[in-house]
Parts: structure tokens; sequence; C-alpha cells
């Protein structure tokens, strides 16, 4: 066997699998198809600005991501966002502010009279849904439909992409249908746990210094691991005690046989991998269905910008029918990601809400971003600067039972020993997600790679790494 593990991608998932494991030790290979390591994620300087080509903000409530953060040094690049900072919404055609503290909700125009009450009855509303329901079904039947139309249906469009009338809530929202299922209600359920001073998990959101550069970075800084770019998988076969890869690259092809593979590609590609193996698997995964997004960059003078740009940005509801999801701007600790007396304004296009922009080229997507951004923000004058990234396959898309679905695909793998699947379209599409994938996977090759071998020095290797969460 030439490798323990070979892991398939240099994303966020296959990096953070690489690095858990180099944490416990275990020798692994990972294969990236392109010239750099990051897939979505990564910070481009143009003129002095740092534009993000996919994430650009982590939230995090997971002591996995601490301790990874810890651990690989960019505790102190960390760049906290307040957690107060003035959040928008657009409202038939201006920018709303969205009130953020519980005990404001009763007092503020944001809602309507009707709204209001709706928000307050959520407590005598009795428990129900089943596993299919959708996050539409979901928030109106807990929340009344202004809760949905105004603040759920934007956040879901731009942070999932999907449309909420067909994706799964226990999927897209798990911490509000967990606090139903369990207390019944979700304002009981955080009142209890205030009373019994059970808070949840602090919620962190914040970027790095070098923007999401550095968190790449951070992952790929990884001496225990051989790293290959523009290096493609293109076969994979079972063997009786392990995996047999190939791959192109440019010196021709590279042959690996690893006992664990890990696979951290997007689905279609996982499928093709996976098909002359296991057709059925091939096809659960090859199905799932992805929306594009388009991230417009746009550097402006400051005074030509009339919003006062307070908070991070805004997101846009589908009532008001725009292809854009939301913005965000430079500003408080972002503020660097402009040079002096400039701001960069950051759209985001497409979706399941705006399919077609696929079909668009760079100049009209934006022209789009533009158009909107001038009635929302009160542009004055042109950008000095405008940079267009176009994801075809933006992000997976969570419509129809995902649980389920998620279910089938771990029972399939059962039958695979040695392959492992870390990737956004299994267990959640944030930054954050990834890298508790990622440790997820680590743990789980570490256990089997020691029940295997069942000597010490496997047993060194399984050994948990710093500061693990419990
Ligand atoms: C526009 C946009 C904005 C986002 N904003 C945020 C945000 O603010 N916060 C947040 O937490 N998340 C955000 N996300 C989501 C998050 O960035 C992604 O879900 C996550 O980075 C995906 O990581 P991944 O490693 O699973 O996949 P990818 O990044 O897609 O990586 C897969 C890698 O596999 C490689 N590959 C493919 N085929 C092969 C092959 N045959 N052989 C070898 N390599 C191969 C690809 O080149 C790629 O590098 C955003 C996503 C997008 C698109």
């Amino acid at each position: 066997m030439d490798v323990d593990v070979l892991i398939v991608g240099g994303g966020v998932s296959g990096l953070s699998a690489a690095w858990w494991l180099a944490q416990r030790g275990v020798a692994a290979e990972l294969w990236e198809r392109a010239p750099t390591l990051g897939g979505v994620v990564g910070t481009r300087r143009v003129g002095g600005y740092a534009m993000e080509s996919g994430a650009s903000l982590m939230l995090n409530f997971r002591p996995e991501v601490t301790a990874f953060i810890e651990q690989s040094g960019l505790a102190p690049e960390k760049l906290a966002l307040r957690s107060d900072a003035p959040r928008f919404v657009v409202q038939r055609g201006m920018l709303a502010q969205v009130p953020t503290r519980l005990g404001s909700q009763a007092f503020t125009p944001f809602w309507s009279g009707c709204g209001r009450l709706r928000l307050l009855a959520e407590p005598l509303i009795p428990r129900g849904g089943d596993e299919a329901e959708t996050a539409s079904a979901f928030v109106t039947r807990r929340l009344g439909c202004e809760a949905l139309e105004k603040v759920f249906e934007p956040m879901l469009a731009s942070t999932f992409g999907c449309d909420p009338d067909l994706a799964q809530a226990r999927a897209v929202l798990p911490r509000l249908t967990a606090l139903e299922q369990r207390f019944g209600s979700i304002a009981v359920g955080v009142l209890v746990r205030k009373l019994r001073r059970q808070a949840a998990p602090a919620m962190e959101m914040f970027s790095f210094k070098g923007g999401m550069q550095s968190l790449i970075d951070a992952l790929a800084r990884n001496p225990g691991v051989s790293v290959r770019t523009e290096c493609t998988a293109a076969v994979l076969v079972r063997e009786p005690d392990g995996w047999a890869a190939l791959a192109c690259t440019r010196e021709g092809e590279r042959r690996l046989r690893a006992r664990h593979v890990v696979l951290s590609v997007p689905a279609m590609e996982a499928a093709e991998l996976l098909d002359p193996n296991d057709p059925e698997l091939a096809a659960l995964i090859g199905g799932l269905e992805y929306a594009p997004l388009a991230v417009v960059h746009l550097g402006f003078e400051r005074a030509a910008i009339e919003h006062r740009l307070d908070g991070m940005g805004f997101l846009v509801p589908r009532a008001e029918a725009r292809a854009l999801l939301g913005c965000q701007w430079s500003a408080g600790v972002l503020a660097e990601r402009a040079p002096g007396g400039r701001v960069l304004l950051s759209a985001f296009l497409g979706g399941a809400r705006a399919p077609q922009i696929a079909q668009w080229d760079e100049a009209a997507i934006a022209g789009a971003a533009l158009d909107q951004l001038t009635a929302l923000l009160g542009l004055r004058d042109a950008p000095e600067t405008t940079q267009v990234v176009r994801h075809t396959r933006g992000l997976p898309l969570y419509h129809g039972n995902r649980l389920r679905r998620v279910r089938d695909v771990r029972e399939r793998l059962r039958r695979w020993p040695g392959l492992h699947i870390a990737a956004n379209y299994l267990d959640g599409v944030s930054t954050r997600d990834r890298i508790v994938s990622g440790y997820a996977v680590a743990g789980e090759i570490c256990s089997q790679l020691l029940a295997a071998s069942g000597g010490a020095a496997a047993r060194a290797r399984a050994r948990a790494p710093r500061a693990a969460p419990t």
C-alpha cells in the first residue's frame, strides 16, 4: 500500500480532512484538479481590493472549528464582526433594518400588527411537522408567513442558495426544528435553556485579516500531507485490501494504492468516480442538484455611495422579484478589504431563485447587480473596478427529503470499506460544517485503521487531537 489515505479534492472539505488526519499522524496524499487549493474559496487582490471568490464569512458555534483555529495559529488573524451590527433587508425597494433583539420584536415597525401578533403566538402553536416538512411550511406554521417572507426566505436563499418551498426544514434549519421537537416551541426552548443556564454555544461571525484565503493557507500548511495540484482523479477501483486510483497530471498518469479514500469533490465528479464500482450509489449522488451563483465585486470611492453603509450588508426577499440575493460591503473590521477612501460592494446573484444567471455573460450579470444597487444604495458614480466570479454549480440544493437521501448514501457507503465522503452536498454547505465534516471523517478513518491493525502504533495515531471537542 502506498499511503494510508488518499483525499480527492482540495477545497475546504478535503483540506480539513487532511488537516485533522495530520493531527493524528496519519499519512495522506491529496489530489486537486486545479492549479491552486481552496475550491470555491479564495481571496484575490485587485487594485488594493480583497475580493472573495466564494465564502466571505464564517459563522461558528462548533468546538471543532474553534480548536482548528487555535491549533493552526489562525486565532490572531481573526476579524470578528459585531454580533449587534445592523442588518438590512429590502422592503418595497428600500433598505429596512431587521430587529435582532428578541425584546424589540413587539415594538418595531418592521413587523405589521398581524405579523407581530403571529410571532408572539409562537409558544401557543402545537408541536407538529414531519421529517419531510419544508422550511417554508415550518416557518409559516410556527412564526407566520411574514417571518418567512421578510427574514427566513432571504436568509435561506442567500446562505443555501435554496428555495425554502422545496428545502427540507430539518436540513436547513436544524437548530430551530430541534428546539420544536424537544420543547414544543422555539421561544419556550430558548427560555428553558436560558433558565437552566444551558445557553446555546456562542455564535461568532468572523473573517480573517488576509481574507478567507488565510483559512485555506492555514489548512494547507500541513507538512503531514503530500499535496498534488493539477492532479485529476480519473479512476477509482476497489481492491481486496484498499483502493487503486489513477490521476491525470501534467507529467502523465499517477497511480496510487490507498487503504482509505476520501471523496471531497462535487457530486457530479464523485458520481463519475463511483459509477464503475457502484452505479446505485453513483446515481444517488449524481442526481443531486446545484444552483448557480455569481459574485459581483464593485469598487467605489466612498463619496460615490449615498447610503451610510452601517452594518455589513443586506438581503433581498423574493417578493422584491430580483436576481440579487444580497450584498455585503467593506465596513467596520472588514474596511481593510478596500483601499483608503474606497468601499468594496460584493453582490450575490442567482441561486434557486434565479438559475437563469448561468446563461448570462459577465457583463449582463455585472449590469444587473449595478442596476439594482444604484437604486438601493444611491450610487452616484460608476465603479472604478468591476470583477465577476461565476460558479456554474455554486451550492448543492438541499431540496426534497435530504435527510433520507443522506441516510441512503451512508447506508450504501457501508458496503465499501475504506470509502468516505466529506463534501458539501452531504452534511452542510458552510465552511464551518466542512471543517466539522473533515474532523468526523478523520476520526472514522483513525478508528478503522486502529481496528484493522490493533497495534500500538495505530493506537497512538488514533489519539484524539489536542483540544478536540467532547
Ligand atoms: C458564492 C459562494 C459564497 C459562499 N459564501 C459562504 C460564506 O460566506 N460562508 C460559508 O461558510 N460558506 C459559504 N459558501 C459555501 C462554502 O464556501 C462551500 O460550501 C465550501 O467551501 C465547499 O467546499 P468543498 O471542499 O466541499 O467543495 P469545493 O470548494 O467545490 O472543492 C472541491 C474541489 O474538488 C476539486 N476536484 C473536482 N474534481 C476533481 C477530481 N476529479 N480530482 C481532483 N480534484 C477534483 C475541485 O477542483 C475543487 O477544488 C459559499 C459558496 C459560494 C459558491
